[in-house]
């Protein structure tokens, strides 16, 4: 089977979306939300409910919903019906433990099933779930975990040892840690959450929803001040089952696999609730990147529909493996990407390597779901990010600090901006409305990327439009980093940039003036560097240093990031009049 460009698709399934453009047209909200149940006896849709309790009481029960894969390649199964029951414990602990209706639940700790459990527990009770990335570091933890008010904390003892027992001080609102591999309670506050599950009930009533209440807090990095907390709520859960439709195109009896962890979005939208919804089986590995185990792994677990990003591609674009002649991978039908730009040569290396492109989709937190995606049915056009979903509206305009006007001109840069409206959007800034506010201009929400839209309505990404960095896929805000490496005895000022890197995408650069009586060597750059590691985790702190006799500044003393990168680049300059002084 080929589609319109000639590229070549698997043979033998049909894709959900047949015509991009004639489903667009006759799409609407209220259609799709007929595929969903809602909750029994009351108006109102949780997440919990559409991926779980309803498959687990009707014939997906014995269908496996998470494949937990552990190091040594071995898989422990969990079907609907026992994950509907260890959830329910779940919601039953925080009945037990007081917590209420829209109170923060957080995790940290790898991909393990506790993590899946507990999201779902959290998502039954209406409480609000929080995964954090286990590979955070003190600092960027204590920030979320206090400027999201955490009641509750699941974590692992090495975790809660090594990272959170030493914030305990300055997390008063922080209720009850619990350890998924301890056997007993250590005190009032720190429980064995195997012993609290143990206790439980199984059965746990779902109460009244409104698809308006929260659901799932995701932080996201800021150029200035302290990660934004973007709130999400039950209502959202059409958004993820129409784009496990459409775009990962789910069929009945698929095997998925999202390389995503759930403490970035991807990895609770389509790492955790896309594909139940959807009622086929997920795949969980719970280890790092290996280009060998993953390969392996779309193998034996005969994966049809992987889902990655470009930081991974381009490492194994950079292998010499021929996956296709090592590996039996006649299973898997499709590959999307999402996070960062899929360069042309990544879709094409797809088809090449796999016998089929990898399609790029774009999204981020804010949007809680796919939003501008290449479809199986569409002609493709490598380096472009797709079309806007069905249902969604998107746009490129000039944006002012009031207004906004819209470029129709095709392939003309501006800011990348989507039409209010469509289920999963953010519902607020944890703490921060101003932000919030900020975000939109009048009907529309501002996303901070800039793109183009080419004669054929098909977007394609420029950048970002303000300092944030994205390395590894991860959303690094250059103040965090800023802050931390200030902390350093020897540092006075300090400018963190974007730099390009081929692999990571962006590695955190950091350009230093140092105190008076200290001395610019290797030593110094290593020894901040350890420093930030430590405080920062190393998926955030500098992987460069530079020192600098100053910082480039505006006239209101702001430091110019875009200055720095642009030297750092051998780019124009551009315009450089608020700066204060050119050294
Ligand atoms: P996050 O909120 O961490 O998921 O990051 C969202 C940001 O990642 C977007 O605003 C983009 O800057 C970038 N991004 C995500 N997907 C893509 C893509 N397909 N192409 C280019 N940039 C992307």
């Amino acid at each position: 089977m080929q589609n319109r460009s000639g590229i070549t698709l698997s043979p033998g399934v049909v894709p959900n979306l047949k015509d991009y453009e004639v489903f667009r047209h006759s799409f609407t909200w209220q259609d799709e939300q007929k595929f969903l149940d809602g909750l029994p006896e009351q108006k109102g849709f949780n997440i919990a409910y559409e991926a779980l309790e309803r498959h687990a009481k009707g014939k997906l029960k014995d269908t496996v919903a998470l494949r937990w894969i552990l190091k040594d390649k071995t898989f422990k199964d969990f079907t609907y019906y026992d994950i509907h029951k260890l959830s329910s414990r779940f919601a039953n602990v925080l009945t037990s433990l007081g917590i209420k209706k829209g109170e923060r639940v957080f995790a940290l700790t790898g991909r393990i099933p506790e993590l899946y459990i507990a999201a779902l527990g959290t998502l039954k009770k209406t409480a609000v779930f929080c995964p954090l990335f286990s590979v955070f570091g003190p600092e960027p933890i204590f920030q979320r975990l206090s400027k999201g008010d955490a009641k509750v904390l699941v974590t692992t003892k090495e975790l809660f040892e090594k990272k959170v027992k030493q914030l305990l001080d300055r997390l008063p609102m922080l209720q009850f840690i619990l350890l998924t591999d301890e056997e007993l309670h250590v005190n009032d506050k720190v429980l064995s959450l195997p012993r609290l599950l143990e206790e439980a009930y199984d059965e746990f009533f779902i109460p009244p929803t409104d698809p308006e209440d929260p659901a799932l807090l995701h932080f996201t990095s800021g150029t200035t001040g302290i990660p934004k907390g973007a709130l999400h709520v039950h209502g959202a859960v059409l958004m993820h089952y129409i784009t496990g439709k459409y775009v990962l195109d789910f069929h009945e009896g698929d095997i998925f696999w999202c390389t995503a962890d759930p403490g970035w979005v991807t990895g609770t939208s389509y790492g955790i609730i896309a594909p139940l919804v959807n009622g086929i089986t997920n795949v969980v590995d719970a280890e790092e990147f290996d280009a060998v185990r993953w390969y392996s792994i779309l193998e034996d677990q005969k994966v049809n529909v992987w889902y990655t990003a470009p930081t991974a591609i381009r490492r194994l674009m950079r292998m010499d493996i021929q996956p296709k002649e090592k590996y039996n991978l006649e299973h898997l039908r499709l590959i999307c990407s999402v996070g960062e730009p899929l360069h042309a040569e990544a879709v094409l290396w797809g088809e090449k390597t796999f016998g089929m492109p990898i399609l790029d989709n774009w999204w981020q937190t804010e949007t809680g779901g796919i939003m501008i995606a290449n479809y199986l049915s569409m002609k493709v056009k490598p380096g472009s990010m797709g079309k806007p979903l069905p249902g969604v509206e998107a746009a490129i305009a000039e944006v002012t600090d009031t207004e906004i006007e819209i470029i129709t001109e095709p392939n003309k840069q501006g800011h990348l901006i989507l039409k209010k409206g469509w289920p999963s959007m953010f519902r607020s800034y944890l703490h921060d409305e101003e932000r919030y506010k900020k975000s939109f201009r009048g009907d529309w929400y501002l996303t901070g990327d800039l793109a183009k839209k080419d004669k054929d309505g098909y977007y394609w990404f420029v950048g970002r439009a303000d300092d944030i960095i994205k390395s590894s896929g991860h959303m690094v805000g250059p103040f965090e980093v800023e802050n931390i490496v200030m902390e350093h005895p020897a540092v006075a000022e300090a400018a963190v940039i974007g730099k390009p890197e081929p692999i990571i995408g962006e590695l955190v650069k950091a350009f230093i003036v140092l105190k008076k009586g200290f001395t610019a060597d290797e030593k110094m750059q290593l020894d901040i560097i350890g420093y930030a590691r430590k405080k920062l985790g190393a998926a955030v702190a500098p992987k460069e240093i530079a020192f600098v006799n100053e910082l480039p500044k505006t006239k209101s003393g702001k430091i110019l990031r875009r200055l720095l990168k642009a030297r750092e680049l051998g780019l124009p300059e551009g315009d450089i009049s608020t700066l204060e002084q050119t050294p």
